[in-house]
């Protein structure tokens, strides 16, 4: 192989190492906001924002992504979303029902979120579920 062409072939594969990450950056830069667990997309229906004092609000895509992520780290504000309609509510005030119904086929995350009590026993009654109340609450 001449000298020239290995140039031009290094000079190409170098170009693939460098240009596939920023282009998967770009490509990610525009894309719908992602889970800062495991970074699947966020379906708004079901989004959790956690607000901290010392960092920009971190979003995910499920109860169950923000509950792994909060484990080991303080106390925060919370923001769950409504499935009933779409309001973005503290979790202190919300009510949560583990349902059959899966809302992230990735994660298998079956807790359910309502502002409205009744919109809550609606699902559970439903799709099977219970209301978690107590030590069951997730996110508080
Ligand atoms: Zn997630």
């Amino acid at each position: 192989m001449r000298r020239q062409t290995r140039a031009a072939l290094f000079l190409s594969g170098l170009a693939l190492v460098v240009g596939l990450p920023l282009l998967g950056f770009w490509a990610r830069r525009d894309g719908p906001p992602r889970c800062a667990f495991d970074g699947l997309p966020i379906e708004p229906v079901y989004r959790v924002t956690v607000h901290h004092d010392f960092d920009e609000p971190h979003e995910f895509c499920c109860v169950q992504c923000a509950e792994r992520w909060l484990k080991h780290r303080p106390r925060a504000l919370v923001v769950v979303t409504d499935e009933a309609t779409g309001q973005q509510i503290s979790a202190m005030l919300a009510w949560f029902v583990r349902s059959s119904v899966v809302t992230n086929r990735v994660t298998g995350n079956r807790v359910h979120v309502f502002q409205e009590r009744a919109d809550a026993e609606r699902h559970a009654a439903k799709f099977g579920g219970d209301i978690l109340e107590g030590a069951a609450r997730p996110l508080q």
